[in-house]
């Protein structure tokens, strides 16, 4: 009907990791309500939809990947959107509304978003609702939940528009041809009015169900007096209040279990990023003293055997399981521990209501119970609100279940975030908090996201130690807290210590004792899809590297290449090299007393230490971060970058780091050039464009 088809908007998601999907389909799923149909596609499926000729409103929900990257499935739309020879007004026709995805730990923000955003403007098309940037690191739905909120008034008003113009265009049409278009103009105007029925309709639709229990209802878990909200505790006003909580995500899987005859897929099934290598770990050295905040390892790899190559600077992932006793702890609250070991055939539910279910990509169509939890769900995940959503359903004791319902209303946002979100509450938490929820293996299946392999740094040169691939980790450590009674360690890095355990022998002087040990540990790996880290080509060109604490790995493989360069060709030319590295302390943390060598045989020209938390008795006080001492060497870098066109590289773990070594550099720059703050940022940004400021950071 030609009513229905002006209801209609197109919503277009690229993802990277599931996170935009999951969101379009909620925009597609609350659509409904609002009398509204999207139509929904992966931005990918470019024989599905057309921009060039779409006439209603468009809906795109877009994350950010790699270094402020669109997502893989948008690289095709980009390219195409970025060709040079379409003209300014190409998207003249176009009302659009963007939400971007991204994480503000990260250098460029949302910028596969803005990317698409900025494009569409350049050619012609039009917002009909304000751009929403969303940021994982504080939770994306602060943006996201009132974004689509917003959305829908928009939506509405823009399509109300468009047949106001179509209408116009008729009555334009009607009046220049003859008068038996007439009715047709009637028609029209009676469409517009129809439209401002639904809208007044509209008003009173329910997006989401509107709870209305009444705290004597039920048999609610706060106690009478308790004042401190906790996970399981609520007070007033959220304990009292009337929720609106999301509509239930249709199911969508069915499991069947089998019996326990067969073989698990290969790891490598899982990866669709290419090729996976198992590959031995041939010496673990624990590089930090007992006593020291974090505990950093390195790990060495014998990639002799495989067609694994790498350059220093190079990432690669790590595939990883979960912790073994979280997995049997897990099966044992699904009431499952017997059948961990029986064959489950995994398949889309027959008349689900999910547009476009598939199996995920990331589940097998037939494995064990176990390979599921351990290789391929993130059981560590945050739950999501449509997961606490799913959960309520699962639950039979009433108190719970209201407490649930409040996680995920609107009345209950702060809670979410202050008791799920900011303290790393993962599906096993809350089951042991709420013991009477016993959700399904398909409901795990349904809202688990895909357990994602590990990036690390290669710490090493191919040309130094051929055949071998180290690496360097801190072990990440969560300390319990009152949602979570437990102290837990990283999923990759947890697993990765207790592997290597039997292996471990302190470092001596630098990167520990010589010996092979005849370790039988096996680990995957993957390459990660390059990047710009890397020395500068031409070696006489002089570079500075910036690497607190793990953050010198990548710096390590720069220094063995360099030194059998050196060694290789005596007569090339090779610039300077500056390394400025900071720990906590000098005897507990300092990862790399190796680097004494490469500064005594000439590979490394300058070499600044910095130590933050140790104690000094001279007057004036040493330097306690990296970016302190670039001030202090702010000549010398100066010339470095401008003079002798030099490369600057930043690596670490942590974003404010790699901002204060910036900011470092920038107020080295205006001071040496004498040029105001403003001037002395561009110049930044041309260094960064030219890939001369360079930066591999990760949270
Ligand atoms: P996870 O279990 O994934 O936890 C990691 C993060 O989740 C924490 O940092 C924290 O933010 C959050 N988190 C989860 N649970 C909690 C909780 N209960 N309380 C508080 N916070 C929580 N790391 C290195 O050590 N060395 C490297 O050389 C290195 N190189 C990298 C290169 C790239 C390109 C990238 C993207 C990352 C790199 N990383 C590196 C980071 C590395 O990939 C992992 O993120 C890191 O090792 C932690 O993994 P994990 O599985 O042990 O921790």
């Amino acid at each position: 009907m030609c009513c229905e088809s002006k209801r209609r908007f197109l919503l277009l998601y690229a993802t990277q990791k599931g996170q935009a999907k999951a969101i379009a389909e909620e925009i597609w799923q609350q659509a409904g309500a609002h009398g509204l149909e999207a139509d929904m596609h992966c931005i990918s499926e470019m024989d599905k939809y057309n921009l060039e000729t779409e006439k209603d409103p468009v809906v795109i929900v877009i994350s950010t990947t790699g270094t402020g990257e669109p997502p893989d499935t948008a690289r095709k739309f980009v390219k195409k959107i970025q060709d040079k020879t379409l003209p300014p007004d190409h998207f003249a026709h176009l009302q659009y509304g963007l939400l971007g995805l991204g994480d503000s730990e990260y250098m460029f923000f949302c910028n596969g978003g803005r990317t698409v955003d900025r494009r569409l403007q350049e050619l012609g098309a039009q917002h009909f609702y304000d751009t929403g940037l969303a940021d994982d690191c504080v939770g994306l739905e602060l943006v996201v939940d009132p974004w689509i909120d917003g959305l829908w008034l928009a939506l509405k008003e823009a399509l109300q528009l468009q047949k106001e113009k179509e209408g116009m265009n008729n009555a334009v049409n009607a009046v220049s041809s003859s008068l038996s278009t007439v009715p047709h103009a009637v028609h029209e105007l009676k469409l517009t009015s129809e439209v401002q029925n639904l809208k007044l309709e509209d008003e009173g639709a329910r997006g989401s169900d509107t709870l209305s229990q009444k705290l004597d209802d039920i048999n609610h878990v706060a106690p009478a007096g308790d004042a401190e909200p906790s996970l399981v505790h609520s007070v007033p006003p959220v304990s009292q209040s009337a929720l609106n909580i999301p509509a239930l995500p249709p199911e969508y899987i069915e499991v069947e279990f089998q019996d326990t005859q067969g073989e698990n897929p290969h790891l490598s099934s899982l990866i669709s990023e290419g090729r996976t290598f198992e590959v031995p770990v041939t010496k673990a050295i624990l590089l930090t003293r007992e006593d020291a905040v974090k505990t950093a390892l390195l790990l060495e790899l014998d990639i002799a055997d495989t067609a694994f190559e790498y350059q220093p600077g190079d990432a690669f992932c790590v595939i990883c399981p979960n912790n073994v006793s979280e997995v049997e702890k897990l099966l044992q609250i699904l009431g499952l521990s017997e059948k961990g070991d029986d064959f489950v055939c995994v398949k889309v539910k027959q008349g689900t209501k999910k547009k476009g279910a598939v199996r995920p990509q990331h589940i097998p169509e037939r494995s064990t119970l176990k390979f599921i939890l351990t290789w391929c769900l993130e059981i560590r995940a945050i739950p999501k609100k449509a997961f606490l959503r799913a959960l309520v359903e699962c639950t039979s004791d009433a108190g719970e279940k209201r407490r649930l319902q409040e996680l995920c209303s609107r009345q209950g946002a702060s809670d979410y975030t202050h008791f799920i979100r900011d303290s790393h509450v993962c599906l096993l938490d809350l089951l042991h908090a709420f013991p009477s929820c016993k959700p399904s293996l398909s409901l795990l299946i349904e809202h688990l996201p895909k357990l994602q392999a590990r990036s690390y740094s290669v710490s090493s040169s191919d040309l130094y130690q051929p055949g071998r691939l180290c690496f360097v980790f801190n072990v990440v450590e969560f300390p319990a807290s009152p949602s979570r009674p437990v102290s837990r360690r990283g999923v990759c890095t947890g697993w990765l210590a207790e592997l290597v355990a039997p292996l471990l022998r302190p470092s001596k002087s630098s990167q520990g004792t010589k010996g092979e040990s005849s370790s039988t540990e096996k680990i995957s790996i993957f390459p990660r899809p390059n990047n710009a880290f890397h020395l500068p080509e031409d070696p006489s060109v002089p570079f500075i590297m910036v690497g607190p604490g793990t953050g010198i790995a990548p710096f390590i493989g720069f220094l063995q290449h360099r030194q059998k360069l050196r060694e290789q060709h005596t007569d090339w030319q090779f610039g300077e090299t500056w390394l400025f590295f900071g720990c906590r302390h000098q005897d507990r943390d300092y990862l790399f007393k190796q680097l004494q060598c490469f500064l005594k045989n000439g590979t490394l020209t300058h070499l600044k230490v910095c130590f933050s938390r140790d104690s000094s008795t001279v007057e004036v006080a040493p330097p306690k971060y990296v970016q302190d001492v670039l001030r202090l060497c702010a000549k010398e870098v100066a010339r470095v970058l401008l003079k002798e066109r030099g490369y600057f590289y930043v690596c670490g773990d942590k974003k404010h780091m790699a901002d204060d070594v910036s900011d470092a550099v920038v107020d080295i720059l205006s001071v040496e050039m004498e040029a105001d703050k403003l001037e002395a940022m561009k110049i930044l940004a041309m260094l960064r464009e030219a890939k001369r400021y360079l930066q591999d950071i990760w949270s």
